[in-house]
């Protein structure tokens, strides 16, 4: 890895660099595990190279991830990754051709999964959105990150996007996608539901994960212990109802495929329940009883979000997730609307659930 070893000099590392290795399967950014040896002692470090879309102010954003790890850690109730800071004393560096580089402690014994393993696994998993929730519960946001960051998770507002790539048609492919257009228009009055109850001063905006994919946790491999929640660029005022559907959104189902197509989607409400368990074990405390009540629907709209995303983009052309063309963007909003219909069966069930495991303690 010679490329970034001009990278390494620039950091505070502890001890005599050693070796670097390309690490995980980052879609976002560029990732580097790192070796250091100091006497007897192994340091190791996490290196990314920043996706530049990640943020219009970079600056903002690495202030924003520092003062969310510090006041973690603060904490002392579960691990979190620690930045590095420059010879510079910056929580970044970025070369003279505006290429932008962050180091991180490793987090050792720790492993993330892209699927879940097991009802132990996603129980796991939802203890440290827990407690990462019930930590940053007295965390102020700087307000201009506040004021970059505003609808990010707007539904409403993705919605439009939606009729808007309608209306222009640029692709001609409206034909190819009929019915998958008219289930968005007939859901159209659940994307502002979470929303008016934060307008009516009913649920509170509290500081959340925002891209809540179980491979985001990291597990300890010696105890199968929840370790640690990573990759927090977009750590911001969000919803409970927010991470908690898009974590089970992401683990809760199996996906069947036949010919490489999908053919259909399960939802496994046993692995949703477990996530909950643990998840309330945690955040029970902190969690007002309305809060709770909007758990289910969060699962809906973050599907229903993520598939009107995919659904834009694919009568777009495609420009937004690059990588998903030749129909994958539309392949991909038919996995999560088969996803919906699946979980909108489970509605009065999910609901039971939040509540029994409200007052089952
Ligand atoms: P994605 O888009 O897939 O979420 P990303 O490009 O945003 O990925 P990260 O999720 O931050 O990148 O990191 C990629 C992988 O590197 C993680 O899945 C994890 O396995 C590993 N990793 C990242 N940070 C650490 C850390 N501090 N300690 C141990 N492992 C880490
Ligand atoms: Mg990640």
């Amino acid at each position: 890895m010679k490329e970034i070893e001009p990278i390494i000099k620039q950091f505070l590392f502890d001890g005599t660099y050693r070796e670097s290795i390309a690490y995980g399967a980052g879609h976002i950014n560029d990732t580097y595990r790192l070796t250091f040896q100091k006497g007897k002692e192994t340091n190791r470090y996490i290196l990314q190279k920043m996706n530049p879309g990640i943020a219009e102010d970079m600056d903002l954003l690495m202030d924003n991830i520092e003062r969310v790890t510090k006041h973690i850690k603060g904490k002392n109730r579960q691990q979190t990754p620690m930045l590095i800071p420059t010879k510079a004393s910056k929580n970044y560096y970025r070369t003279k051709t505006g290429e932008c580089y962050r180091a991180f402690v490793f987090i050792e014994h720790a492993k993330s999964y892209d699927e879940a393993q097991s009802e132990h696994h996603m129980r796991e998993c939802g203890r440290i959105l827990g407690m990462f929730e019930k930590d940053l519960m007295d965390f102020t946001f700087d307000p201009k990150y506040v004021e970059m960051t505003k609808n990010f998770h707007d539904t409403r507002y993705r919605y439009e996007k939606l009729m808007q790539a309608v209306e222009t048609d640029a692709f001609g492919r409206v034909k190819e996608a009929v019915d998958e257009i008219r289930f968005f228009i007939q859901r159209q009055e659940l994307y502002g539901q979470l929303l008016t109850l934060v307008e009516r001063e009913r649920i509170p905006v509290r500081a959340t994960h925002n891209d809540l994919r179980i491979n985001n946790i990291l597990i300890d491999s010696r105890e199968q212990k929840g370790a640690a929640l990573i990759d927090l660029d977009t750590v911001m005022p969000g919803l409970a109802a927010y991470d908690y559907g898009d974590a089970i959104r992401s683990a809760a189902k199996r996906v069947y495929y036949k010919d490489g197509k999908i053919e259909s989607v399960e939802f496994l409400p046993h692995l949703a329940a477990a996530f909950t368990k643990g998840y309330l074990e945690e955040a029970r405390e902190i969690l007002t009883k309305e809060e709770i009540e909007t758990l289910p629907l969060g699962i809906r709209t973050m599907s229903l979000e993520l598939g009107m995303r995919y659904l834009t983009d694919y009568l777009n052309g495609d420009v937004y997730f690059k990588k998903n063309k030749d129909g994958k963007n539309l392949e991909n909003a038919r996995r999560e609307i088969a996803f919906t219909k699946q979980v909108e069966q489970y509605q009065k069930e999910l609901e039971q659930m939040v509540v029994r495991d409200q007052t089952s303690k």
